[in-house]
């Protein structure tokens, strides 16, 4: 199913520490300590850096921080929504299939009935 594979992804998800996940919110979320939480286990999962031109990690405001928690928190509502999409696409293929089926079965008949009654 398309680019990626959605059930490793939900593997992965099921397996990584509980969700919701959330940057450190302290100083009124302006904290630059870009430290990742897992809120229900109440622990620490990463802290991002970036490195500085003297070679020094220095922690960033957490933009990249509050980027992995709130992808990683959609992105079970966003499989969700993806295989639903799916499921309805593949429906409409069928009820396309047999349309099709339906109409090649009655110009075969219009062509019976225009042979049977020489019209056309
Ligand atoms: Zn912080």
């Amino acid at each position: 199913m398309g680019a990626f594979d959605t059930v490793s992804l939900r593997d992965l998800l099921a397996k990584a520490t509980p969700r919701p996940w959330k940057a450190c919110s302290a100083n009124d979320g302006h904290c630059s300590c870009g430290l990742l939480w897992s809120v229900p286990a109440d622990v620490v999962l990463l802290a991002t850096y970036v490195p500085r031109d003297d070679e020094i990690s220095v922690p960033i405001v957490n933009d990249n921080t509050q980027l992995i928690a709130a992808a990683v928190n959609a992105l079970p509502g966003l499989l969700d929504e993806m295989e639903s999409d799916k499921a309805g696409a593949d429906q409409w293929h069928d009820k396309c299939l047999l349309a099709r089926q339906e109409r090649d079965q009655l110009r075969a008949q219009i062509q019976e009935l225009e042979i049977a009654f020489r019209v056309g």
